[in-house]
């Protein structure tokens, strides 16, 4: 079985175009924390994150769903950002997704779900009906070997446009 984003960005969120986006009939966007807006554990954004996000949240309703259940850290994530962040998601779960779709009032297929692992955001957005964006972790993120290992593992399932 493979997995097909509708978009497969081959460089981190900041790379994302909004404009495409928008073009597409995009109006909210979930997306996904760790690995995708921040670097794991440093509940900071880096001048290019904050600039993108600060974009975007001028083009649609923007929020966060993520699996991380540290409620200290998403306390620290929630201080820095101005957007709703939703932990303990339990993504490929839908149900922080419809959440927030019916938070934003917008159908499934105006909502796209931004994030860096296959099984939990693509897979979680594709079941919800929504638009699917397949990222890299953020560019200044450094990981031991193995866990890139593991993540070139599970985008083995991942077809390309
Ligand atoms: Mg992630």
């Amino acid at each position: 079985m493979f997995l097909k984003p509708d978009y497969l960005i081959k460089g981190d969120i900041t790379d994302i175009d909004i404009e495409m986006l928008a073009q597409a009939g995009i109006k909210g966007l979930i997306l996904d924390l760790d690995s995708t807006l921040v670097e794991p554990h440093s509940a900071k954004l880096t001048p290019e994150t904050e600039a993108w996000l600060e974009r975007a949240c001028q083009r649609f309703n923007v929020a966060i769903a993520s699996n991380n259940k540290n409620e200290v850290y998403l306390d620290q994530i929630r201080n820095i950002l101005t957007i709703q962040v939703v932990g303990r998601a339990a993504k490929p779960s839908r149900k922080a997704f419809h959440q927030l779709m019916s938070d934003f009032q917008l159908d499934a297929h105006q909502v796209a779900v931004i994030g860096d692992r296959p099984l939990t955001d693509i897979w979680g957005g594709y079941r919800a009906g929504m638009k699917t964006v397949l990222v890299q972790i953020l560019k200044t993120q450094k990981e031991p070997a193995w866990k890139t290992k593991i993540r070139n593992l599970e985008r083995v399932f991942i077809k390309g446009n």
